[in-house]
């Protein structure tokens, strides 16, 4: 028997480990099946032998042993000096200097070629049992018990590969439990090259569907594929099948999930695989952050998994993959707007949060998708920016007509309507700052929300431009009645609107309320931005007819119905103080009060 010391300098390196490793534990598991999928693989390779290659897991309960048994390359004592106690304790060494005494600690094992040592997480000792590959090679058998020295010396393995058995420690039982081993396995080992097998149990029996060429695949795998990943989601609405060979090499499926309300955007749903193997499903560096909404597996033995997280941001790979996916992301929702735009159309509120994200995000992904960035009109039809203004060209002037709500602005819409002009809807939170963005690339696009200009609700045909004795239109006196009791600020109008149903109605300035809302929802309270408001009363209008008539009959009830109009429009255009509403209720019964004494 030979001795050896390991090579390392500092002596402790396994409490190390097992302090800094901790959170990590059951990685060990992972690490040594990959070295076992490696070394069948690099067999493979060199020998050209398909053989019935297998992972074998056993658990020993009373013996306290888990071993991990491989039918691969197997090694010679030589490589067990060289790799086993040289190289991956240098890599120790390295890691340890670097690592002391910072907090990253996340996916470093592999990096420094800890992955054979992570055992120790889980173990007092650890042997080898390993038989070379080559011809006249003798077994060979290894032990380190976690100091820095370890025996070597001729073993007793019969037939090709190698058997890492690990003694586990006191404070690890739950890995000599079946359960939790395969759970572990399920985890990182459900897509493995090789067949697996616990106690004599296959594990894994599946082959990801990523591998297989587009082509090949039918929807009804990928939707099975994606309920394996994620059971107890609804199906996918769509999915972009990635294959890429040069500059890296990265496989996978991405799918669009149906979002909920609650979804999470600050979390990451993509499970990464290196080779087959899952490595982590919270890699938000690996795609820019408007696509952390999509699911799905990405494999890449390119990506630097072992590195830090803010490494990850700035490596070049990572940078060109978050741009591919982005890219592959917009061809396939350019061919489906294209090919299939009703089940576009249908599922674009899914998608839109997407959509519109990378636009403010990423130039190249705006370049892509504007041509399938649409809106909704309010009779349900759908436009894109272009085709509303290709159409509405003679009625708007380069203009955009939009509505933040349905039914809020009801009345401002019938008008539209009548007129014939196109409202779209845009109401999300996201599109304040998209039609800002659409602004800033489109010369000349204006947006304006139907309550900010007054040109397309005036009826000029049907101004009352007679002047009285006292060289006054109707309208100026109307105007001056109302001014007489609103707030003194308030620019009072009375114009020939288009409807006689409207009583008035605020004009809000649209850059004016734009920063208004901006600055409301990014700091969450009012803001003190003045407002530039006009209030138009509608000449047309009946009510607006009878307060004027009233004032010398009933003086009161003429005020009362004023400022009730006034009050009627801050509110269904939501600009009332929520303080004000108890005022208005009183003022609306005082009204009513009025109204009944009359008629007795
Ligand atoms: P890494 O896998 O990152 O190289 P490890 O510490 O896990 O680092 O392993 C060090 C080396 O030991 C491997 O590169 C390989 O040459 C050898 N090795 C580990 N496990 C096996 C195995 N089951 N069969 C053959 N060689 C192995």
């Amino acid at each position: 028997m030979a001795k050896g010391t390991l090579s390392i300098h500092s002596e402790n390196i396994l409490p190390i480990i097992k302090k800094w490793l901790y959170s990590e534990k059951d990685i060990f598991v992972r690490e040594l099946v990959s070295n076992a999928t490696d070394a069948i693989t690099k067999f493979k390779l060199i020998s050209g032998i398909e053989d019935s290659f297998r992972i074998d897991i056993t658990i020993d309960k009373p013996n306290r042993t888990l071993e991990f048994k491989d039918n691969g390359i197997g090694m010679t004592s030589e490589e067990v000096e060289k790799y086993i106690a040289q190289i991956a304790f240098s890599g120790a060494e390295e890691f340890i200097e670097k690592y002391q005494g910072k907090e990253e600690k996340e996916q470093i094992i592999g990096h420094f070629g800890l992955g054979f040592y992570s055992a120790y997480m889980a173990s007092e000792k650890v042997e080898i049992e390993t038989l070379s590959y080559l011809e006249n090679e003798k077994p060979v058998f290894w032990a380190c018990d976690g100091s820095s020295s370890y025996t070597i010396e001729e073993g007793t393995k019969v037939g090709r590969g190698t058997i890492v058995r690990l003694f586990i420690d006191k404070e690890s039982d739950e890995y000599l439990e079946d359960n939790k081993i395969e759970e572990i396995l399920r985890k990182f080992c459900a897509y493995l090259t090789y067949p697996i097998f616990l106690n004599g149990r296959h594990i894994n029996n599946k082959d990801p569907l990523w591998i297989k060429n587009s082509s090949d695949a039918t929807e009804k795998e990928y939707i099975e594929f994606y309920h394996d990943l994620y059971p107890l989601d609804p199906d996918p609405i769509f999915w972009v099948h990635i294959n890429v060979d040069y500059p890296f090499n990265v496989k996978g499926i991405l799918f669009f999930p149906k979002i909920h309300k609650r979804f999470d955007f600050s979390q990451s749903n993509i499970k990464l695989f290196c080779n087959r193997v899952f490595v982590s499903d919270n890699c938000k560096e690996i795609l820019p952050d408007y696509l952390t909404v999509l699911k799905g597996a990405i494999d890449s033995p390119d990506i630097p998994l072992n590195v830090s997280r803010s490494y990850l941001q700035m490596d070049r790979t990572v940078k060109q993959l978050g741009q591919h996916v982005s890219k592959k992301i917009c061809d396939k929702l350019s061919s489906l707007y294209k090919m299939d735009k009703e089940k576009f159309l249908s599922h674009f509120q899914d998608i839109e949060m997407i959509v519109k994200l990378g636009i403010l995000n990423d130039d190249k992904f705006y370049e892509r998708a504007k041509e399938f960035l649409v809106w909704k009109k309010t009779d349900g039809s759908w436009f894109t920016i272009e085709e509303y203004l290709e159409k509405n060209k003679e009625k708007t002037k380069g203009k955009v007509y939009y509505s933040t709500d349905e039914k809020m602005l009801s009345q401002f819409l019938s008008i539209y309507q009548q007129k014939g002009i196109d409202v779209i809807l845009a109401g999300n939170f996201i599109d304040a700052p998209i039609i800002s963005h659409l602004e800033s690339k489109i010369d000349d696009l204006e947006f304006q929300r139907i309550d900010s200009h007054l040109d397309e609700m005036i009826d000029p045909s049907r101004e009352k431009g007679l002047l009285d004795s006292d060289g006054k239109t109707e309208g100026s006196k109307i105007a001056s009645f109302f001014r007489g009791q609103l707030p003194k600020d308030l620019e009072v109008e009375a114009k020939s609107l288009s409807t006689d149903d409207l009583p008035a109605l605020l004009v809000l300035d649209e850059k004016m309320r734009r920063l208004r809302d901006y600055m409301q929802a990014t700091q969450g309270k009012e803001s003190a931005i003045p407002q530039k408001k006009t209030f138009v009363l509608n000449t047309n209008n009946k009510l607006i007819q009878k307060a004027f008539a009233l004032q010398k009959s009933h003086p009161e009830l003429a005020q009362d119905l004023a400022r009730q109009v006034y009050d009627l429009a801050l509110l269904s255009q939501k600009e009332i103080d929520p303080s004000e509403v108890s005022k208005i209720l009183t003022q609306n019964t005082r009204i009513l009060e009025k109204l009944a004494a009359l008629v007795e």
